[in-house]
């Protein structure tokens, strides 16, 4: 029977069984589509990364010997829409029945399920073989259970697929090093430089331009960094066993002005567009720790493991569970607007320049920088979680909804009520000091709290305090900061509150 087989832009996986044989009667499509550039604004780089490996994956498959169409944003014949795709190609090839895999974003499932409901032809889907849970495996976890705990979800991953494990006991005797893994950076190790691929993606870049998609961030065109073809991204896993797991673990909180990328693996967008799955990048890391024990310490392994086996396949049941009302939550209710700064990077604080300007130039920006640096201001300046999750979604190279928004408007934006975080992701500016050299060279005094020159982030932390105590007074994790502004001098908290309100009235003057 003539099959149309859609493969979507985020499943870019090589190994997946459909690719096994050869069939005469199947037809793959890959499609870039106005549809998928246009549902929110997206950095110019992501756009670019994704039609490359799109691009890359179709010629793949043909290599293989299979059968597939491609549309590319400029065609003069592209829908640009995937329901109008889907029929054009099975009305061209004379298609009896249509095949999906089953897509990671909420919106492409509702989109496909209504699709097939209103085919006249038979219909099928297929898992992506690529997560190590199903979509549904964590709400089956925690049935019943009020807190949904990651380090629970975590251990128990690790049991079932045995990794990092001696038997039943986990190597290193301990499930988690995390205490290890907050090492502030000082030079003390060299940083080796990123994988870079010095492609040259001016002409994607142009027919991006040429099709009229408005993006935003930067792009060197003629040294392009990411990998975009599976080769690249095994690459990439292999660069970072060799030259950055050993200090993986002890430097994944830190953050240094210098430093874009420390020792982080920059592995999400190869993992997240599936060009390898998280099983053969766990299983490399760890062969690769067993055959070098006497320079890598378990530490930074089980840093690694816990961020991919825990945190990535965690997050994406939340998703699961809570969608779709979890878009709709904003149970702090915040409903500032990001000030411009967010699209320019111009701003004194020091922190936040580096991790925006950084995020602008890259699409990346590492979990510290994302979580307690930028994500910590808009939660602190009591942003509108909707405009928080936009710019994300848009900015990161990885950035894809069943991962970034639960890591979001959850994760950091406390949004969710605390399904996620069981208090919310906020700090003054001492934590910031505490984890980078950003603080010295800063404008701002990181050790005043509301006179000109203070840190924003001291100002706005205990106004924030103030302004959700209530929400916030049952929570025992709060205990602590809450008796503290309890004890705090009125006339200082007044102060702070007067400062907090003018900075959040004009943030772009910070
Ligand atoms: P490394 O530090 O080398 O970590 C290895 C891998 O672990 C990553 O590639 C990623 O696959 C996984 N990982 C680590 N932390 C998480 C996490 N919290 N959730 C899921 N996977 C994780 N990650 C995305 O892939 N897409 C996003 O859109 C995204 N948005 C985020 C938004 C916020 C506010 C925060 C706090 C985190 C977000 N993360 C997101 C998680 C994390 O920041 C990125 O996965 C990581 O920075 C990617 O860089 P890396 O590959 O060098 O990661």
């Amino acid at each position: 029977m003539k099959t149309l087989r859609l493969i979507l832009g985020d499943q870019l996986n090589a190994k997946h069984s459909w690719f096994h044989k050869n069939d005469k009667n199947i037809i793959y499509v890959l499609a870039e589509m106005r549809q998928e550039t246009d549902y929110v604004k997206h950095h110019i780089q992501k756009v670019v990364a994704f039609f490359l490996s799109m691009r890359n994956f179709y010629s793949t498959i043909l290599a293989l010997g299979h059968q597939a169409v491609y549309f590319q944003i400029t065609d003069p014949d592209n829908p640009q829409d995937l329901e109008k795709i889907i029929a054009a190609c099975i009305q061209k090839y004379d298609i009896k029945k249509f095949e999906y895999l089953l897509p990671d974003e909420y919106r492409l499932d509702e989109q496909l399920k209504t699709i097939c409901a209103n085919l006249k032809i038979a219909s099928g889907v297929f898992d992506t073989e690529h997560f190590y849970t199903t979509r549904h495996e964590l709400s089956d976890f925690f049935e019943g259970k009020k807190l949904l705990l990651m380090e629970n979800f975590y251990r128990t991953m690790r049991k079932k697929h045995h990794l990092l494990m001696d038997g039943s006991t986990p190597v290193g005797n301990q499930w988690n090093f995390d205490a290890d893994n907050r090492k502030k950076y000082k030079g003390e190790v060299p940083v080796p430089s990123e994988k870079n691929f010095h492609k040259n993606a001016s002409e994607v870049a142009s027919q991006i331009q040429e099709a009229g998609i408005i993006t935003f961030g930067n792009i060197t065109e003629t040294d392009f960094s990411w990998p975009t073809s599976r080769e690249e991204c095994l690459e990439v896993l292999d660069y970072f066993c060799r030259n950055l797991l050993k200090h993986f673990g002890d430097y994944e909180d830190a953050m240094h002005t210098d430093e874009k990328f420390l020792f982080h693996s920059r592995l999400s967008f190869a993992m997240n567009s599936k060009m390898l799955s998280p099983k053969e990048v766990l299983e490399t890391v760890i062969a690769f720790y067993h055959k070098n024990e006497s320079e890598i310490s378990i530490s930074q392994v089980e840093g690694f493991v816990r961020q991919i086996l825990g945190w990535r396949e965690y997050i994406r049941g939340i998703y699961w569970k809570e969608m779709p009302n979890y878009a709709q939550l904003n149970a702090l209710e915040n409903h500032n607007k990001l000030p411009n700064f967010f699209w320019t990077g111009k701003t004194k604080m020091n922190c936040m320049s580096h991790a925006i300007n950084q995020s602008l130039d890259e699409a990346y920006a590492h979990h510290i920088q994302r979580l307690m640096v930028i994500g910590n201001f808009t939660l602190l300046t009591q942003i509108n979680p909707d405009e928080v999750d936009a710019w994300y979604l848009g900015v990161y190279i990885d950035a894809i909804e069943w991962v970034e928004m639960p890591n979001t408007r959850g994760m950091s934006q406390y949004a969710d009520g605390g399904i996620i975080a069981t208090k919310p992701y906020v700090s003054s500016g001492s934590y910031i000091n505490k984890m980078s050299n950003n603080c010295a060279k800063c404008h701002y005094n990181v050790k005043e709290k509301f006179g000109d020159k203070a840190c924003p982030f001291n100002t706005l932390y205990w106004n924030f305090l103030d302004e959700k105590k209530e929400y916030f007074k049952g929570n025992q994790r709060m205990g602590m900061m809450l008796n503290l502004l309890k004890k705090m001098d009125p006339e200082e908290l007044y102060k702070i509150k007067v400062k907090a309100n003018a900075i959040i009235e004009d943030m772009d003057s910070l």
